[in-house]
């Protein structure tokens, strides 16, 4: 075990229960070994941006965190309930963690406002007309609620992206996980999308975000957590991160990217 946990005191919130807590996680594709004993606490309202080469083990941390990846061994638990291995309450808590991902898998034959309201009446058993309401306060919200009628396919990129946000906001998660949101983006729609996410981190949302966005990590992120072969090889602030990187793996990753 690598990891730096200088920092992990930093992890816990006030009330003491961290919003996502990871104890020993191991998983395994085959003979694969993607996740190696990973301890990870994000305190409520905290942001940590997740970096490392490709194939580190990013994208199937974030799918752990809301089981659409078994884990092998170890506990996950989201604001202090243990997430189960399956069935209703997993539902539930799985409706607590808001995903983002690269593409923004929006329901092609749904309008966006149809996107935002499905699953808060097929999950929550919202009633349609308070789904519609609180859809359009967050359609708003994103700077796309003049779009509400249109289908995916006729919205930019990164509108779409933000209606996707939009979407998992509307089930109220306590966390929110982004994996690489803006990757499949054109530069010009990049930064409308960091900024809906540094709106949601200045009101208080708790996040994971994968990202290659450095500036959004300087800016954004309470903590930076460097993942390598599996492992977190680091996890300290971003200050301290990107001016003085403790280990090799890390130096040479910001070698190649900045
Ligand atoms: P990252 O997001 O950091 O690029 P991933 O979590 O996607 O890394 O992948 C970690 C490793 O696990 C990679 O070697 C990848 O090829 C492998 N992997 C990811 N998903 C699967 C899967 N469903 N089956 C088998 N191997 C996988
Ligand atoms: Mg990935």
């Amino acid at each position: 075990m690598t990891a730096d946990t200088s920092s992990t005191s930093s992890a816990r919130s006030s009330s003491g229960t961290p919003m996502i807590r990871m104890t020993g996680v191991d998983k395994h594709f085959g003979d694969l070994h993607v996740l190696r004993d990973i301890d990870l606490e994000v305190a409520r309202g905290q942001v940590v941006v997740v970096l490392g080469p490709s194939g580190s083990g990013k994208s199937t941390l974030c799918r752990t965190i809301n089981r659409l990846e078994p884990i092998d061994s170890g506990e996950i638990a989201i604001d202090g309930t243990p997430l189960p291995a399956e069935g209703k309450a997993l539902a539930g808590l799985r409706a607590d963690v808001g995903m983002v991902f690269q593409s923004f898998n929006l329901f092609a034959h749904k309008t966006i406002l149809e996107n935002v309201t499905l699953a808060p009446q097929k999950v929550r058993g919202t009633r349609r007309e308070d789904a519609e309401k609180a859809g359009m306060v967050l359609l708003e919200r994103v700077g796309i609620a003049n779009q509400k009628d249109k289908y995916p396919a006729q919205l930019s990129g990164g509108q779409q992206q933000r209606a996707a946000i939009a979407r998992a906001l509307a089930m109220t998660p306590k966390v929110m996980l982004f994996d690489e949101p803006t990757s499949a983006l054109d530069p010009e729609m990049v930064q409308e999308v960091l900024d809906t996410m540094t709106g949601l981190a200045s009101d208080g949302m708790t996040m994971l975000v994968v990202t290659h966005e450095m500036g959004f990590a300087r800016r954004a992120a309470h903590r930076v957590v460097f993942m390598s072969d599996g492992e977190i090889a680091e996890d300290s602030t971003p200050e301290a991160f990107f001016s003085k990187p403790k280990t090799d793996r890390a130096r040479d990753f910001l070698g190649k990217i900045l």
